[in-house]
């Protein structure tokens, strides 16, 4: 998912509607905004795009200086308008608007406990958790109460909380998930990817940090921490696929990270060929990385249907195989003949990367090399990041061998985990860099229990 919020901004809305835009990638399923006005807090959201759910005559009809806004796509909880964030709730004082990129893994054994205390739930999501304990903290001053919740949160959260009359931004202890603060005529923003700052004209200012509670009111801001045991594990997938190529991660810019970890990956696994080309989009970054260090052309091999939607949001492998097809295409006189090397991002199910070898080989290709820059996914991810459930991960059980036979290449190799660590480039002296890496190792950096919340089964 993806967060926005601004405050103290006259075009609050149009400024939040933009942000969003730009960061449609971290989600498709839903977006909403809520607004305040310093008085009165109104909301708007709706499943589909950015450009689907905020009609121009709608956002005529809002107004306010303060707005939080979110790109929806659920790993957790399930779909549904119910679940459209940014979460509002009213209370006979009070209105409050949660928006949450992330996953909170202790958040079903919460809610039991919430429940038989007399919490009524309305909607599925982890997120909804937090706004009730809020109200429990309710002889406390708002900032209290969230300083007092955070702490019995587990997992990963970046949560933009908004009032009538405050705005706070929040990141979990681990730092999993990147969220940036910025500036723009004077007004305080904040951003899942910098990205959003750049196509409203913000000026970066500043990582949140983990454990950190940033508040923003008429005051101007203010930082507190809600813990001291902090260590950061940033999501090493934000690097490998899912943020946007401009955006610029913990201060690492997003494409050149893939560009590293793509010429790392020609040095750990060389293949003679006659081209290299990437699979549109999300690994173009890295198929140049691996061309430059490997010193072979770099041709678009596959173009894309930019029409189409994630593959990964399509319900059934059916309807998911399809959307592929619809997707992707190759350029038959770029491989016709050729011995091409496919540098993809990563593998998952094994849909794409089957998909692409079988095209490339219709087109005429005689080699198809495939090469992942990242490693094996091996075990599903419980903090927001929709790398599947362990059953249908091709990794979780194949060697490589196998799933090069399952995919149909004439060779496979991924980047070793030390080679991405490396690749990335973050402090050596943090462990593993500083970086999440439990997809690839099974090593989660929270505690995992018999309650914690798992990925769907799609
Ligand atoms: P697969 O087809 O193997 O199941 O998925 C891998 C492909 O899907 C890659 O090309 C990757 O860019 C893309 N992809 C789309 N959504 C996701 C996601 O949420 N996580 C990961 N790791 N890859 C995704
Ligand atoms: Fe990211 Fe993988 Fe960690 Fe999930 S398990 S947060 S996808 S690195
Ligand atoms: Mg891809």
């Amino acid at each position: 998912c993806g967060v926005f919020g601004v405050f103290g901004h006259p075009e609050a809305i149009q400024l939040t509607y933009y942000s969003l835009h730009s960061m449609q990638h971290r989600g498709q399923e839903g977006a909403g905004m809520v607004i305040s006005d310093q008085v009165h807090m109104q909301q708007v959201k709706g499943e589909g795009l950015v450009t689907e759910v905020f009609h121009e005559d709608l956002l005529k009809t809002l107004s306010g200086s303060a707005s939080i806004g979110h790109v929806r796509y659920s790993t957790a909880g399930g779909g549904g308008y119910e679940n459209v964030q940014p979460l509002f709730f009213k209370t006979h004082t009070h209105s409050l608007a949660l928006a949450h990129n992330g996953n909170l893994t202790n958040a079903i054994a919460m809610r039991e406990q919430l429940e038989r205390d007399g919490s009524i739930f309305q909607t599925s999501s982890d997120t909804e958790v937090l706004a009730h304990l809020i109200r429990k903290h309710n002889s406390l001053s708002f900032k209290d109460q969230i300083k007092q919740s955070l702490p019995m949160l587990e997992g990963a959260f970046a949560f933009l909380i908004m009032t009538e009359d405050q705005m706070i931004a929040a990141l979990d202890p681990l730092g999993m998930r990147p969220l940036s603060l910025g500036k723009i005529d004077g007004a305080w923003a904040v951003a899942s990817e910098t990205c959003a700052f750049d196509v409203i004209g913000a000026e970066y200012v500043r990582e949140v940090e983990p454990g950190e509670m940033v508040i923003i009111d008429d005051e101007g801001i203010r930082s507190e921490y809600y813990t001291k045991q902090t260590e950061r594990a940033l999501c090493s997938m934000e690097y490998v696929y899912f943020a946007r190529p401009d955006s610029n991660v913990d201060g690492l810019n997003i494409h050149s990270t893939r560009k590293m970890l793509g010429k790392q990956l020609a040095k750990e696994a060389f293949v003679e060929a006659d081209v290299v080309t990437g699979v549109p989009d999300s690994s173009i970054s890295a198929a140049i990385g691996f061309a430059e260090e490997s010193n072979t052309p770099y041709e678009l091999g596959l173009i894309k249907n930019r029409y189409v939607g994630r593959t990964f949001i399509k319900p059934s492998q059916e309807l998911r195989e399809k959307g592929v097809q619809m997707k992707l295409s190759p350029v038959r006189k770029i491989v016709e003949g050729k011995r091409v090397v496919m540098v993809d991002d990563s593998i998952v199910r094994g849909t794409t990367s089957k998909k692409i070898v079988s095209m490339l080989r219709e087109a005429g290709a005689k080699e198809v090399h495939v090469r992942i820059s990242s490693p094996p996914i091996t075990n599903p991810c419980y903090y927001g990041i929709d790398t599947s459930s362990a059953g249908e991960l091709i990794a979780a059980k194949r060697n490589v061998a196998e799933i090069c036979q399952l995919i149909g290449a004439d060779s496979l190799s991924y980047l070793s985990i030390d080679g991405m660590l490396e690749a990335i480039g973050r402090p050596s002296s943090m462990k593993n860099c500083g970086q999440c890496l439990a997809c690839f190792t099974g090593n989660y950096p929270t505690e995992i229990h018999d309650h914690t919340v798992r990925p769907h089964e799609k």
